[in-house]
């Protein structure tokens, strides 16, 4: 039997866009993946508390990965008490399940952060990284500027940049109805619905 392939795809969807269904789609069909799961983070380590609560982040992401068969979600950090560090997540991961191959998915700034997540050498010990690029940070500079041990632990997956982030989209809806512009539809109903990320 052939090792199942799995690429782990963390963040905190706050929320999921159409950058991040791009990039997870590029590295399932580049690495020959099997599955996808996106992982929301509960408490995130480098980044201010998320704006919509776990379960809204987490109903946002079933209904932006719906209908694809590939991708499924994680809870594991949203179940986890304090703040979320890939590392722990790994080792949960891995206790669980032995014979696989992984990947963790993220994008180029990701990347220019990752030697201040908790623990890098060990976490490229456990998984591969898969990179895409993304609008702001530059390509070969980062490439050129990685150590080796993380440059060794890196594959590149190639996507036509995506200008979209969470944070515009939050700005955005915080001055009038969400535009539509970088959201699933299903997405876009959520945050209307629930009035998420207005200024009140
Ligand atoms: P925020 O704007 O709030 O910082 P974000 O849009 O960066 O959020 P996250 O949930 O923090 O979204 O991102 C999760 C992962 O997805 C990270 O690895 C990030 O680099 C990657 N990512 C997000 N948006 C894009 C994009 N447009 N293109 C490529 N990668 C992306």
């Amino acid at each position: 039997m052939t090792t199942p392939r799995l690429g782990l795809f963390g963040g905190t969807f706050d929320p999921p866009h159409r950058g991040h269904l791009a990039l997870a789609e590029h590295c399932l069909r580049a690495l020959s993946l099997d599955a996808v799961w996106w992982i929301p983070c509960g408490q995130p380590a480098l980044k201010q508390h998320a704006a919509a609560s776990a379960e809204q982040r987490r109903a946002m992401v079933e209904l932006a990965i719906a209908g694809r068969p590939e991708f499924a979600l994680c809870d594991v950090e949203l179940r986890r008490q304090g703040t979320s560090y890939t590392v722990d997540t790994l080792a949960e991961i891995a206790d669980q399940h032995d014979r696989l191959h992984l990947w963790w998915l993220m994008g180029l700034d990701a990347l220019v952060d990752f030697p201040r997540w908790r623990e890098p050498r060990r976490i490229v010990s456990l998984v591969r990284l898969a990179v895409v690029d993304r609008p702001g940070d530059e390509s070969d500079q980062v490439r050129s500027s990685l150590p080796q041990w993380l440059a060794d632990r890196v594959d590149w997956v190639p996507m036509p940049l995506v200008d979209a982030a969470s944070r515009t989209i939050r700005a955005e809806s915080a001055q009038g109805p969400t535009s539509r512009l970088g959201l699933p539809d299903s997405v876009a109903e959520y945050i209307a619905k629930h009035r998420l990320y207005t200024a009140a």
